[in-house]
């Protein structure tokens, strides 16, 4: 195609094989559902004039499109379910502005670079810090955080992405014969978070900033998976005090000691064989573990609040001293990371993603372990959003078959649980369960032809398509 001159392009059957893929293999389910899907051409634009080249001859063509960040999605969000193009966004790599409280950015940065640029800009004394990220910091694009992700470590102190102010400004490219580049601030910006990029191409964020903090990151250990949950309640509460939640339907918080995390994650004991290459002796087996990031400041006060929860520090270092020793970060033990510690191990495991209310009902936890004795694995991490305190759990669940699994998932549900089917493909079906209209009514202005990431979105009707 004379319309992509110049552009980095690629039909090697292995690439296309290994950027047709996510991480949609979780789900026994998915990996047999999505094993044959393929994209039929990589395309790898560096600027977004070569995206609007790319988009323009898909429009015109007709040609099917994913964008494709660092395809560490789970729910198949980067599976081409319909062949077409492959839009590799990573070449779309650069920091462009550093303020004081705000960065902007292209969408295909790698988080970790974005967070050491922000860290390392003197706008602010002492460099400035990502609100949140993704347990796959390291790998994965700021812009695929936007298009399929929901919040992550920093979210016990800061909320979701979802919140007000978190992301402030998204640059889209449309895909038409004649590609417009709209601009969508603030609230409007629901209309593309969480998209699964159905409705345009991302091409720049305005993300909000805070001072940086170089967190400690923790481990303390507790004598039951009770107390590892009563020390993450009482420690979130003791964050919120140290951050308080703005919103005018904000939770009481009981009077404590205030002290600043970034992250809570606790972990059932079982999990311990599959942490023991990472941490050997700090999570040994027989006791439950609660991984954290604290405020170094805040540290006294942090290993008070351990001890008077029965709990046993057995690491706190920084993330360099982590790193000369060879040791992983606290948020690669938590999220959907450490699903992948057990999978490392034993493939036979998937997960679930589910919602606990506040406050955290424990008595329910307990009486789901005694359910499921071995069959499932607890794991909680400890968030708030806007409104106030969220529990989210990520279970490992021995898979046997899927009516097994879907009896889990309803016994959950009885149970009080909201739970994101990480077992399904479209938006609607995994966490956001209502079609959302303002997406689709986007996509309609965005993606008129129903190109991008085609079966991903129930909400969008065959007859939506522009001829
Ligand atoms: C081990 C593991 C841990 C994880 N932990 C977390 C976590 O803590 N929190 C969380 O929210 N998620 C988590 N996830 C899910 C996923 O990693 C995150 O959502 C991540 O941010 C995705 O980024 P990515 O660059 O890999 O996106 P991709 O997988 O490449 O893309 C995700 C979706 O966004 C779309 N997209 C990507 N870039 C653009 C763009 N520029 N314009 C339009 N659409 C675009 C894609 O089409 C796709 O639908 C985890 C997944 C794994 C496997």
């Amino acid at each position: 195609m004379v319309a992509l001159d110049g552009i980095a392009m690629s039909t090697d059957p292995t690439q296309l094989e290994l950027k047709s893929q996510d991480y949609h293999w979780y789900s026994p389910i998915l990996k047999a559902q999505l094993q044959d899907c393929r994209g039929e051409l990589i395309v790898r634009p560096v600027t977004e004039d070569e995206v609007i080249r790319v988009v323009t001859a898909c429009a015109r063509e007709r040609v099917k499109l994913v964008v494709r960040g660092g395809g560490t999605g789970n729910y198949g969000q980067c599976v081409p379910l319909e062949g077409g193009v492959i839009l590799d966004i990573t070449g779309l790599d650069q920091v462009l502005e550093i303020g004081d409280g705000w960065v902007r950015v292209q969408a295909g940065c790698n988080i970790m670079a974005l967070e050491r640029a922000v860290r390392a800009s003197t706008v602010v004394p002492g460099g400035q810090e990502l609100l949140m990220y993704p347990s796959t910091r390291d790998t994965a694009t700021i812009g695929g955080f936007i298009g399929g992700g929901y919040g992550g470590a920093g979210s016990v102190r800061n909320g979701i992405l979802k919140d007000p102010g978190n992301v402030s400004r998204v640059r889209i490219v449309t895909i038409e014969e004649t590609p417009r580049v709209i601009e969508l601030d603030d609230a409007d910006i629901q209309k593309v978070h969480h998209a699964f990029g159905t409705n345009g191409v991302m091409t720049e964020l305005t993300l909000a900033l805070k001072p940086a903090v170089d967190w400690v990151h923790h481990i303390a250990l507790f004598p039951t998976y009770r107390r590892a949950l009563e020390f993450g309640v009482a420690a979130t509460e003791a964050c919120a005090r140290a951050n308080p939640i703005r919103g005018s339907d904000a939770p009481p918080v009981p009077p404590g000691p205030a002290i600043d995390a970034f992250e809570i994650t606790a972990v059932d004991q079982r999990f311990a064989p599959f942490y023991a290459d990472a941490f050997g002796d700090r999570f040994p087996a027989g006791q439950d573990a609660v991984f954290a990031m604290v405020n170094p400041r805040d540290l006294p006060a942090w290993r008070a609040l351990v001890h008077r929860f029965g709990g046993t520090e057995t690491m706190a270092m920084t993330e360099d001293e982590l790193t000369r020793e060879g040791l992983v970060p606290a948020f690669e033990c938590a999220w959907n990371h450490t699903t992948l510690m057990a999978l490392r191990h034993d493939k036979s495991w998937t997960n679930l993603q589910t919602v606990y209310g506040w406050p955290l009902d424990i008595d329910l936890v307990e009486r789901q372990m005694q359910r499921y004795g071995d069959e499932l694995v607890m794991h909680h991490e400890f968030g708030r959003d806007q409104h106030g305190f969220v529990v989210f759990a990520l279970p490992l669940v021995a898979y046997f078959d899927r009516e097994r699994l879907y009896e889990i998932i309803r016994e959950h549900e009885a149970d009080g649980c909201l739970v994101f089917d990480n077992h399904v493909v479209t938006i609607e079906g995994g966490g956001m369960k209502t079609i959302d209209t303002a997406q689709i009514d986007f996509k309609k202005l965005a993606d008129p032809h129903g190109l991008m990431n085609p079966g991903k979105a129930e909400g969008w009707l065959p007859e939506y398509a522009r001829p």
